[in-house]
């Protein structure tokens, strides 16, 4: 776990590294990573600095830092690998990557294997049941694991998943364990409805980008294709 108090991780983009060390963060060579060093209540008057802070330590954040948040049953084919161009796609989670500085926007760490992974920000009205981009940003493997509870419990990753959900938002086990059914009690009922509709508008108004021609039928096969996975590995769990 990266992060203790006193040597804070900053999410700086490499074309903003001189306001970073002008501000007076510290350069670490061999981690390739902006450090704060000097506490976090010198924070709140150092307005660079306070923009490259992840989540978990920005003075006007409250937990949860992060929660799972599922995407309802019937939309889980609207991710946008499956319904924009690849280097579209590409394009717009390299972005969000080089924003944070390939740093996780809400606890600051990297994964071992690879630094960061990109997470779509969905918003939900469940008044009218639509799914809504609100924006795509950067986090470490372990955040993004606690953003998709429902595949980290059909992966085996539950307990490790807890003990992250808890130890980010300084929880208790149980307090972690009543989010996580209140996040699924939620699923279950966003999911018990089948006329959601996702509008990803974000992404043309930002990037400019449009979803691919065919988009509504790779949407159905990819979200087919994921209640099949997500099926055998609930009766795996069975046998
Ligand atoms: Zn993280």
């Amino acid at each position: 776990m990266t992060g203790a108090q006193g040597s804070i991780p900053l999410c700086v983009p490499r074309d903003r590294a001189k306001q970073a060390a002008g501000a007076g963060a510290r350069w670490d060579r061999v981690q390739r990573c902006f450090f704060w060093d000097t506490g976090i209540a010198d924070i709140a008057e150092n307005a660079p600095v306070l923009a490259f802070l992840p989540f978990r330590f920005r003075p006007d954040r409250r937990p949860p830092y992060v929660r799972p948040w599922m995407v309802p049953q019937s939309l889980w084919g609207w991710n946008l690998r499956a319904v924009l161009h690849r280097e579209d796609w590409d394009r717009i989670r390299r972005d969000a990557y080089r924003r944070a500085g390939y740093r996780c926007r809400i606890c600051g760490g990297i994964g071992p294997a690879h630094p960061v992974e990109a997470d779509e920000g969905w918003a939900y009205d469940d008044t009218r049941f639509v799914q809504v981009l609100r924006g795509v940003i950067a986090l470490c493997p372990d955040c993004h694991a606690v953003r998709h509870w429902g595949r980290s419990m059909a992966t085996g990753k539950e307990q490790h998943v807890l003990r992250w959900l808890a130890w980010i938002n300084g929880w208790t086990p149980a307090q972690a364990r009543a989010c996580a059914d209140e996040a699924m009690a939620l699923w279950h009922w966003r999911s018990g409805h089948t006329g959601w509709t996702c509008d990803i508008g974000w992404v043309e108004k930002v990037f400019g980008v449009q979803p691919v021609a065919d988009a509504m039928v790779r949407a159905a096969a990819t979200q087919q294709g994921l209640v099949a996975l997500a099926r055998q590995s609930r009766d795996g769990e069975m046998r």
